[in-house]
C-alpha cells in the first residue's frame, strides 16, 4: 500500500515524503540488550523515503533474509524547514505530529555489517523498513519528555518505553540532527527504541501505541 502522511482522524497531511532521520542506541537499556556500548555522541543514520509503508492493514517483512527485528519508536513529523542550529522554539514550531512506528532491521545482516565496520543501509533501508502509523497533532503533548510507546505482539507486551528514558531527548536530538542534515517539511524522525526488541514472524498480530493517546492494530504478512 502506498504511504501518505495523515492524521488519526483521516485528514491527509500534504507534505511530500522526505527522508527518515534515525538515532541508534537512544535508550541505555536497549544498547545493553544488544551488547552495544552506550554512545557518547548521538548515532545517526538515514532511511530513504522509499522505505516507508503504512502500519494500517498489515505490512510485509522480507522472507529468507535472516531475522527481521521490530523496534517500536516514537516518530516525529517535521512540518517546517530546520537547518543549522534551530532554537527550541523553532523546533517546537516545526513539529507537526507524533506517531508510533517500527524501525525494521535485518538483525543478522546488521551484526555482520557491524563486525566489518560497514554502513547499515542494507540492514535498515530496504523497502518496507519504516512502518508508520497515522499522526496525532503536535499539540497533543505539552511535555515531550513524557511520551509513552508500547508494542504488544500476539497479546504479550514486548516493548513499553517512555521518552523520559531517552539519552538524547527529542528537542536536543532534533537540534543535533538539523546541524548534520537540513530537515524539511515531510521528513520523519525516528527517535530510537526502548529495550525489548526481537524478531517478527509472518502471521504475528500486533498493537502499537503512543500510550494513552493512540492505539493501532496491525499484522505481519
Ligand atoms: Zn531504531
Amino acid at each position: 500500500m502506498s504511504y501518505q502522511h495523515k492524521y488519526v482522524d483521516g485528514t491527509s497531511i500534504h507534505f511530500p515524503m522526505g527522508k527518515v532521520v534515525c538515532i541508534g542506541r537512544n535508550y541505555a537499556e536497549h544498547a545493553k540488550e544488544l551488547d552495544n556500548p552506550v554512545p557518547t555522541e548521538p548515532l545517526l543514520f538515514i532511511k530513504p523515503g522509499s522505505c516507508v509503508v503504512p502500519l494500517e492493514g498489515g505490512f510485509t517483512i522480507p522472507a529468507d533474509r535472516g531475522s527481521v527485528h521490530y523496534e517500536a519508536e516514537i516518530v516525529v513529523l517535521i512540518g517546517k524547514p530546520l537547518t543549522k542550529s534551530p532554537t527550541r522554539e523553532e523546533i517546537l514550531d516545526a513539529i507537526s505530529g507524533f506517531a508510533p512506528g517500527l524501525d525494521l532491521t535485518l538483525r543478522d545482516l546488521q551484526s555482520k555489517l557491524k563486525e566489518k565496520g560497514l554502513p547499515w543501509e542494507l540492514a535498515k533501508s530496504f523497502d518496507g523498513a519504516a512502518v508508520i502509523a497515522p499522526f496525532v497533532p503536535a499539540e497533543t503533548y505539552d511535555d515531550l519528555t513524557d511520551i509513552g510507546i508500547r508494542l504488544t505482539i500476539n497479546g504479550e507486551v514486548r516493548q513499553d518505553g517512555n521518552s523520559s528514558s531517552m539519552l538524547n531527548p527529542i528537542v536536543p536530538m532534533i537540534q543535533h540532527m538539523a546541524a548534520c542534515f537540513s530537515l524539511q517539511a515531510g521528513d520523519l524522525i525516528m527517535t530510537g527504541t526502548p529495550a525489548g526488541v526481537g524478531p517478527f514472524q509472518a502471521g504475528d498480530d500486533l498493537v502499537l501505541e503512543l500510550t494513552g493517546q493512540t492505539r493501532f492494530e496491525s499484522s505481519v504478512r
